[in-house]
């Protein structure tokens, strides 16, 4: 059975026809709208799936931000603007005639991966390090949601009480500091104003100031990881998102968490699906496959 998914991100809506056996059979991308009004998301959905919505049996939609009760809610209104109470399945349905669902792009990439990786391990937590910081957990085989769809939300624990203030109002969050926006927001100098690519590029040729942001970045993630294996005893983290695959990233990752005591140590691997993670898991849970 043909399923519409959708990937709703911060700067791109993705939309692609996944067959039952996860193929991708075609793909649409739009930007997502600049001025982040309901009117404007909801004409921007229409224009991106109306060429494939007649091919597809059902949508399932992969967005950023929490999805409770098929809403989405933004936890950080700079990534989402107005659309704190945008009704993501209804729009859907009503724009597609087609039954719709709607999960958090952290988690719906963090069930791919579990399906990529699954057999013997029933436990896994998948990070994406982007222009944020996201995650999904699986416990004994399921993926945690949340009542509230909160589950998972990794990038918005505690890494240092007196770091910057996160886009979701705490400060000191691991996303404020470890993610592509929080690695450019600290750098200095030579290197201000310039974006978390323009770094790891200037890294590469032995910036002295990229290396050391990207180091912290990682001695961040790795403590989160250290965090996570306390919490949820996973066999396996998996690392994606555009900063969590750069080269050398998660090398400088496992450097960090192998100097933590080794009861907190774990497999660490990149993300199987890469950038499509977010649409397949998506079509996953729209299969049933849970
Ligand atoms: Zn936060």
């Amino acid at each position: 059975m043909t399923t519409l998914t959708i990937d709703i991100g911060g700067t791109k809506l993705a939309a692609a026809l996944v067959d039952a056996d996860l193929q991708i059979r075609e793909r649409r991308e739009l930007p997502t709208p600049a001025s982040k009004t309901a009117d404007a998301l909801r004409e921007a959905l229409k224009a991106l799936v109306e060429p494939l919505s007649s091919r597809a049996k059902r949508v399932a939609v992969a967005s950023t931000g929490i999805i409770r009760e098929g809403s989405l809610v933004a936890i950080n209104p700079q990534n989402l603007g107005g659309l704190m109470h945008f009704p993501l399945v209804q729009t859907l349905e009503e724009i597609t005639g087609l039954p719709a669902l709607a999960v958090n792009d952290a988690q719906a990439a963090g069930w791919a991966e579990y399906h990529a990786i699954a057999g013997e391990i029933r436990d896994m937590v998948f990070i994406t390090v982007s222009t944020g910081v996201g995650g999904g957990v699986v416990s004994n085989g399921k993926l945690l949601t949340g009542t509230g769809g909160l589950a998972g939300h990794l990038g918005h624990t505690l890494a240092d009480p007196r770091g910057p203030v996160c886009g979701c109002g705490r400060v000191g969050c691991v996303e404020a500091i470890a993610s592509g926006r929080g690695i450019a927001a600290a750098a200095q100098d030579e290197l201000a104003g310039c974006d978390a690519r323009t770094i790891f590029a200037r890294a590469a040729e032995g910036n002295v100031q990229a290396r050391g942001l990207i180091q912290h970045s990682a001695q961040v993630l790795a403590r989160l990881i250290a965090d996570v294996k306390a919490i949820t005893d996973c066999q396996r983290v998996v690392i994606g998102g555009s900063v969590g695959l750069a080269e050398g990233y998660l090398g400088q990752v496992q450097h960090y968490l192998a100097q933590e005591p080794s009861v907190y140590h774990v497999e660490l691997s990149a993300a199987h699906y890469r950038h499509d993670a977010g649409l397949l898991g998506a079509a996953l849970l729209a299969h049933g496959e849970r």
